[in-house]
């Protein structure tokens, strides 16, 4: 196999700082754009075959994972699910940043409810459940309506399902008969019929000290993200503070370094936490049109031990998701103030292949223009778009 980096000189001693990314997805792939202007390199870690990459064309390159890890200067991850083994090597370095309570806490769902119990962040009534008897009990106290979701490896809504009759409840438990528990347990979660759902990233440095985004508005379609509008319409102080606070107390209990994700339910006044993401996340794409420094430098910024800025904005922005379909055409690239990002992967369905950042200084330009991507974007993906636009 021919590398492109053909030495660990090349890559390792070129005078940047490096940081090691766990991980090699999209995610990955924006924090080194992102990285590289500030002289940043980054390695991913390809977490299947235990190799580094490099993440835009997923080169292999002539680095083992140790010698990575022993040259940087921060590790830090893009998604959660990873080898156990992978992750305590990363943490015994003492660079893994955020650490592997934090990375634990977003991958186990059980971690995770315990976490915001210990600390009363409200959060979905729920049980955990070890056998189709717990099921039944649980269904009994938390239905008619619930969704049951694997503890671990569960994302874009994978691993769940949903519980709405009595009818679901017989055909699932008896689909669950042979299911083993022991391995996975799995957690019933009352369903809550919420108003919106909201999401708050926020950023804490080196020092601990917390910055955030503005509160953003979520839409999601076959349980995954296919909408995001920010700021959230009709944030409020109130609101923004209320998200703030559980941020806040979450990130502290963790020791936390870089961007936290949480994902929240918003119910009348109360704010109850679905899940948190110990990483960047989808839902803060659009801080890349939208503020002066993304979600993914400030992460950068963040866990390499530099300042962390510019989260505000005074634009309304869109984030689009673009799923399970090929590149769009040029017309609907060439409509003014909106950014295609493309992650370069093959066409699946349901995959995320790029996203859309609108970028308008009012609430009508934005409808304007989200109204002409609308008008372009294919079938599956534009009526997405229906609930905020006629
Ligand atoms: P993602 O990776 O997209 O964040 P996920 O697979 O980790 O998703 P969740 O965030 O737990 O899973 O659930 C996906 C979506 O399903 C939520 O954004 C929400 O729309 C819906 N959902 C999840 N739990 C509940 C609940 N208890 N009540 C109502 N809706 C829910
Ligand atoms: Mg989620």
């Amino acid at each position: 196999m021919t590398h492109k980096f053909s030495g660990n000189a090349d890559y390792l001693n070129n005078g940047n700082d490096l940081v090691v990314v766990l991980g090699h997805g999209q995610l990955a792939r924006m924090m080194y754009l992102a990285a590289s202007q500030l002289g940043i390199n980054i390695i991913a870690v390809d977490a299947d075959r235990l190799c580094c990459v490099n993440p835009v064309d997923k080169t292999v390159l002539a680095v083992d994972v140790e010698t990575a890890f022993a040259h940087c200067i921060a590790i830090t991850s893009e998604f959660e699910h990873l080898p156990k083994e992978l992750l305590a090597t990363a943490q015994a370095t003492g660079k893994l940043r955020p650490g592997a309570n934090s990375i634990a806490a977003g991958a186990d769902r059980i971690v995770e409810k315990q976490l915001l119990s210990s600390l009363s962040i409200p959060n979905c009534t729920h049980r955990i459940i070890h056998s189709v008897d717990d099921l039944t009990e649980a269904y009994k106290t938390l239905g008619p309506k619930v969704i049951l979701k694997t503890s671990r490896d569960g994302y874009d809504g994978y691993g769940q399902w949903r519980i709405f009759s009595e009818r679901d409840f017989a055909s699932i438990s008896n689909e669950l008969s042979t299911f083993d528990f022991g391995h996975m347990p799995l957690i019933a979660e009352q369903c809550i019929e919420f108003e919106r759902e909201i999401s708050l990233l926020g950023i804490t440095d080196i020092k601990g000290k917390h910055h955030y985004y503005p509160l953003t508005e979520n839409h999601h379609g076959d349980g995954q993200l296919v909408l995001s509008l920010a700021p959230a319409p009709n944030n409020s102080d109130e609101l923004q503070n209320k998200a703030q606070q559980i941020h806040q107390s979450i990130a502290n209990e963790l020791n936390y370094v870089g961007v936290l994700a949480i994902e929240l339910f918003q119910v009348g006044d109360t704010l109850l936490v679905n899940e948190i993401a110990p990483r960047v996340h989808n839902s803060g794409h659009w801080t890349q049109q939208g503020c002066q420094v993304s979600q993914f430098e400030n992460h950068i910024r963040a866990v390499a031990g530099l300042t962390v800025t510019g989260t505000t904005t005074d634009k309304q922005v869109a984030m689009v998701n673009y799923v399970g379909e090929a590149k769009p055409s040029k017309t609907l690239q060439a409509i003014e103030n909106t950014h295609l990002h493309w992650y370069d992967k093959s066409v699946r369905a349901k995959r995320k292949m790029g996203h859309i950042n609108v970028v308008a200084n009012t609430v009508t330009e934005l409808q304007t223009t989200l109204k002409q991507v609308k008008s372009q974007l294919p079938e599956s993906l534009a009526k997405n778009l229906a609930k905020v636009v006629d």
